[in-house]
């Protein structure tokens, strides 16, 4: 017997090359490819009758060969077979394009399993390169159910198939870490049932039970996961603060808090007395005011005599939020300092220098704060902003720094209450739901490609009177679907033909890291007038002086990345507008968009999006923050999700401790997943 842990190289037929393949889906063990899991299935168990067969879906079908394949060359690389074949419904032409095997292998008067779609484009049907099985021969491409795997160039779905099919005879299924109790109560399969049923089903029902179990099985694990790291932190002990009197702070403020703002810093205020680390997540909307709330915080610990760290996912917002807190702290007496990847080697040192004598009383940065080389003195409070770009992992890795720091995590991402309660178990939640005063609305507008002269005129108008607009494309380059704008293109486009004597930017993902920096640091210093982009723009920037955002096809981005992207602007004074495009022709479509040009509330968009597009887009999402989930492609419905949290907590009160086989399991499994989640992480 192999091992899970034992490498694809072991089967039959994976050399170096293949696994060269294997590894481009990120499947390097036997444990892997067990766990590479269909995205789809395709149903060919069923026959149906030729006269049944719809045009353009596929289907099996037994029919006899009415006459002796014909193959004609047509040019050099070019050669046609066709057959007619019947069954007592019908009949049916089939056309092979450069098939010898089906040349050569099917005979007239013999019957056989075929699977194909008939086209609807021609009078009478005809069909064209369909599969087919003799009578006898073993179902491998017919009469099944055939799982359609998630593939990559020079793998194909068949090669997937006896792969894992191999993988599974040489090795057991991972082990079973439901107990029976847990598996009963939710009608969930036992492990090896499921693992097998999800590769190789014999019903479709017996498909989605498999499916089932497995996300069951990993929301349970993640969710104890989270439930037990947080009983770890509950029990550690960190000295309580003394001083929480921010009177000082308040008065060097610009402005009075909010009422919410207020309320998440009493509640800051409240973990920093009780002498256990503090692990609160702050969850307000774009332009609620949560770098306020995080410089309370810091001040708090400084006061203390403790040191702060504040964290950004990119340079460019370590960079602003440096500028800014140093502006707020320093007449109080606080030395603020930036530590970020793109500093000379020499300016890292002395800034770590400073961090590790305790000079440093507020540390700025981006995740170079959190490599090995930065040594705090006395680290208090760990701020991380833009949390869901870190992550599950990233937060274990902040707290194992100085001794158990309090942890503060913000976020602009609303996730629905439901979610939330399994995204952040680990945490504890405070909610910004209020607005700053005097801000208004940005005031959203959905309209088709008629208008495009007018929005062409509203650039420039905007243009003109000093702002900076931002237009946002779902695809970088073109691609097959030519009716979806891409950045690249429409950006030469634009600056070609309809603003020659306008400054357009460029901005997407598959720049590097430092290039896109530079990017939207100059657009930020008012360097280009039109900046062009993908979502890349989605976190955290402040432009205020941008006052348009337009969106190309809409329909393409989910309500609450739409509402990321619209948060971009109206953060100065002036009105500012976002434009939603969109020639989708669909009724709900246009009026979950018009649904967005109505609220401006971010809870109540991402309740909207749970609804229509469930819960696989907050967790497939690279911005979740969440370790990589393995069913995370599959569609899954919100009740498994919250049976599993439900069974897990249970699970921990009446097993946690336990050295039952499934709880031993249960806690490696959890130590994998969140060390995977470290290894994704940056
Ligand atoms: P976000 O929650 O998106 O991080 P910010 O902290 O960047 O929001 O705040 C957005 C803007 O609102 C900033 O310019 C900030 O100075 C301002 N702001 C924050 N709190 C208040 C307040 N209570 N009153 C007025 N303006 C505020
Ligand atoms: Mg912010």
């Amino acid at each position: 017997m192999a091992r899970l842990s034992d490498p694809v190289t072991i089967l039959k037929g994976v050399g170096p090359a293949k696994a060269k393949l294997f590894e481009n889906l990120n499947i390097f063990t036997l444990r892997d490819l067990i766990c590479h899991f269909p995205r789809g299935y395709e149903d060919r168990t069923r026959l149906v009758p030729i006269e049944k067969l719809q045009p353009d879906a596929p289907a099996c079908f037994r029919a006899m060969v009415m006459n002796t394949p014909r193959t004609t060359h047509i040019r050099k690389g070019l050669d046609l077979t066709k057959v007619q074949v019947a069954d007592h419904s019908g009949r049916l032409n089939l056309t092979f394009f450069n098939n010898k095997f089906a040349a050569e292998q099917l005979q007239y008067g013999k019957e056989y399993i075929f699977y194909g779609a008939v086209s609807g484009d021609f009078i009478g049907y005809n069909m064209t390169n369909p599969v087919f099985e003799a009578m006898d021969s073993p179902p491998v491409t017919t009469r099944r159910i055939l799982p359609i795997y998630p593939l990559t160039a020079g793998l194909s779905n068949q090669v997937m198939l006896k792969t894992v099919r191999q993988a599974m005879a040489v090795c057991d299924t991972p082990a079973e870490i439901l107990p029976e109790e847990v598996r009963q109560k939710y009608g969930i399969l036992p492990a090896d049932r499921a693992y097998t049923a999800i590769h190789e089903p014999g019903s479709m029902t017996e498909a989605e039970l498999a499916k089932k179990r497995l996300i069951f099985e990993e929301f349970f694990v993640f969710s104890a996961g989270l439930a037990l790291m947080r009983t770890a932190r509950a029990e550690k002990k960190t000295e309580a603060y003394e001083d929480t009197d921010l009177t000082a702070f308040y008065g060097a403020l610009p402005f009075t808090l909010t009422g919410a703002q207020q309320r998440a810093i009493a509640e800051i205020l409240k973990d920093f007395r009780k002498g256990a680390p503090m692990n609160r997540l702050v969850q307000g909307d774009v332009g609620s005011g949560k770098t306020m709330v995080a410089a309370a915080a810091a001040y708090c610990a400084i006061r203390n005599g403790r040191q702060a760290a504040l964290m950004a996912p990119t340079e460019i917002l370590a960079e602003q939020h440096y500028q800014s807190l140093g502006r707020l702290l320093s007449p109080l007496g606080i030395r603020t300092e930036l530590l970020t990847g793109s500093m000379t080697v020499r300016e890292k040192r002395l800034v770590r220098e400073r961090i590790a004598s305790g000079e440093v009383q507020l540390a700025v940065g981006t995740h170079a704060l959190l490599s090995d080389a930065t040594q705090f003195d006395n680290l208090g409070v760990v701020i991380t902003d833009e949390q869901h770009r870190f992550g599950v992992g990233q937060r274990a890795k902040l707290s194992a720094k100085g001794s158990d720091p309090h942890l503060l995590v913000m976020s602009a991402t609303p996730i629905p209450r439901t979610l939330a309660l399994l995204m952040y178990g680990d945490l504890d939640v405070s909610i910004l739901d209020e607005r700053p005063p005097g801000r208004e609305d940005v005031d959203t507008f959905l309209v088709g490609e008629s208008y495009r002269p007018r929005i062409n005129a509203f650039i420039r108008k905007q243009v003109a009177e000093g702002h900076q607009c931002f237009i946002v494309c779902p695809a970088v380059e073109e691609n097959e679907d030519l009716s979806i704008k891409a950045a690249t293109v429409w950006a030469e486009t634009l600056q070609k033909t309809v603003f020659p004597d306008l400054r357009i930017a460029l901005l997407h993902g598959q720049m590097k890291g430092a290039e896109k920096e530079e990017a939207m640091a100059s657009f930020a210093r008012g360097e280009a007038d039109v900046m062009v982009a993908t979502t890349v723009i989605e976190v955290g920037v402040d432009v205020p002086n941008a006052t348009l955002m337009v969106i190309e096809d809409a329909d393409r981005f989910g309500l609450s990345q739409l509402h990321q992207l619209r948060g971009r602007v109206g953060r100065g004074k002036a009105k500012s507008f976002c434009i939603l495009t969109s020639h989708n022709k669909n009724q709900e479509t246009l009026q979950r968009l018009k649904a967005l040009c109505k609220t401006t509330d971010g809870f109540k968009i991402a309740e909207e999006d749970l609804k229509l597009r469930g819960p696989g887009d907050f967790f497939g999402s690279r911005q979740s923050g969440l370790p990589a989930f393995r069913v995370a492609d599959l569609s899954f419905d919100l009740t498994t999700l919250k049976e599993a949290q439900q069974a897990s907590a249970e699970w921990i009160d009446a097993y946690g401790a336990s050295d039952l086989p499934e709880a031993i399991a249960l806690r490696e499994r959890i130590g994998d997943l969140f060390l995977r989640a470290e290894g994704t992480m940056n």
